[in-house]
């Protein structure tokens, strides 16, 4: 981030507050000068802008069209501001102010710019009848960092949704022609949980009732016409770090702590559910065990740290060659398991094949000295009577490739 401010003191606590947080540096400019030059040679590296309006070069708040120019989201650090300045700031585009005479204030700072390092991944859809409405909303939401879709009313908003699976937070508007924002609203929630879509109603109805039928069909949240556009923001961020922080509690569940991959638990629960179509008819899968070849000896060798990483890289390869439409988890020790969903245009042997010439291939070097990892592959295609049989089946293949000389792929 780009913090531009003439005293050190302030600057100096700030940037040690934001640089507490993973994956941000602060570059601090102390002039309008400064940070003119900044801009000129790497605007792009800058995700937001912390601006002190009163520079010993720019006196009057000139450093904000400064960086508008450059497209990046601006905090502004000022002294105690009353409502018309407040809103004048909002209007020329600041995504937030700041009084900047407090350690809460400093401490705020610090969060906002974290969250806005986040928020780029979280899209939302704005569904209102509305344009100029539609426009302004964006418009705030994009000042926060996120990325925006928007629909006209509740059959577009429901299409958008169905081809962007990766929104975040709905807010929508009440009545809409064609379909109401309340049945959007239970239509939506027949697919995607509170847990991973946040939506907020907005109301302009004097009538209390619509924004409990709101909250009663299945949103998160609501907003009341006229509200203020710190309101705005601070429900947004609400509705957004919570599903963060829900996504991170269900990971730390359901993935293996050192590759990321799943675990056993919740391979079994994704794994359980293709199974059972399989076993319907409905679709074709392969169940691979995959087990580093002598992996004791690499620990013994290069030591268990480089045992560690390459069970990383090991992941990283499964992960690639397997694509969203199959499963990998990390079984347990150095034993890992692939489900393929066959398509028809791939040969499962083949593929097979691939992921052990793809563990074969990775570099991993430890003093200069490369560390060869391979593995044995079992596989089965046979859904024998249930997922356990199946994977002792894949188990069983395992055994096979490893005594008939590892590095090997068998199907049982
Ligand atoms: P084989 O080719 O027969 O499979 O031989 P192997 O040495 O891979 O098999 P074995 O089951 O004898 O040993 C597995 C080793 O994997 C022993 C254990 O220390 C190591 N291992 C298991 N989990 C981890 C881990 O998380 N990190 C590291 N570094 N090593 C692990
Ligand atoms: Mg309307
Ligand atoms: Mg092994």
């Amino acid at each position: 981030m780009l913090l531009v401010e003439d005293s050190r003191a302030i600057a100096s606590v700030l940037a040690a507050g934001i640089n507490a947080f993973d994956g941000i540096t602060c570059v601090v400019a102390g002039t309008f000068a400064e940070a003119r030059g900044l801009l000129q040679t790497n605007a792009q590296a800058f995700f937001v802008a912390v601006l002190d309006l009163n520079l010993p070069d720019a006196p009057d708040g000139e450093i904000i069209d400064l960086v508008q120019e450059a497209g990046i989201p601006i905090i502004v650090l000022t002294g105690n501001v009353d409502a018309s300045q407040r809103d004048a700031m909002f209007a020329r585009g600041v995504a937030d102010y700041v009084v900047k005479d407090s350690l809460v204030g400093i401490d705020y700072v610090a969060r906002l710019v974290n969250r806005l390092a986040h928020n780029g991944a979280a899209r939302v859809l704005v569904v209102d009848d509305s344009r100029a409405f539609r426009t302004y909303l964006c418009s705030l939401l994009q000042q926060h960092g996120y990325a925006t879709l928007s629909a006209r009313d509740g059959i577009e908003g429901l299409e958008v949704l169905r081809a962007n699976p990766e929104i975040r937070l709905v807010i929508t508007d009440y009545n809409m022609p064609r379909m109401d924002g309340l049945k959007m609203v239970s239509e939506m929630r027949k697919a995607h949980s509170q847990d991973e879509l946040s939506i907020i109603g907005i109301s302009n109805s004097a009538d209390p009732e619509t924004l409990a039928r709101f909250l009663k069909g299945g949103a998160s949240d609501y907003l009341h016409k006229p509200f203020s556009i710190e309101e705005f923001y601070c429900r947004v961020d609400q509705n957004v770090d919570m599903l963060r922080i829900i996504r991170r509690a269900r990971d730390a569940a359901n993935r293996d702590f050192l590759t990321g991959l799943y675990n056993r638990r919740r391979f079994f629960e994704k794994a359980e559910q293709l199974h059972r179509r399989a076993t319907k008819g409905e679709l074709q899968i392969v169940v691979a065990m995959i087990d580093a070849d002598h992996f004791k000896n690499i620990n013994d060798t290069f030591g268990h740290q480089v045992g560690d990483d390459a069970l990383v890289e090991i992941a990283a390869t499964l992960r690639d060659q397997v694509g969203s439409s199959g499963l990998v988890a990390r079984f347990g020790g150095e034993e890992f398991v692939c489900l393929h969903v066959l398509d028809g245009t791939v040969d499962p042997l083949e593929c097979l094949d691939q992921i052990r010439l793809g563990i074969a291939a990775i570099e991993l070097y430890s003093d200069g000295r490369r560390v060869a990892v391979t593995a044995s592959i079992g596989a089965t295609q046979a859904l024998h009577g249930n997922l356990d049989q199946m994977l002792a089946a894949a188990d069983r293949a395992v055994y096979a490739a490893k005594k008939a000389g590892r590095n090997r792929v068998e199907i049982g």
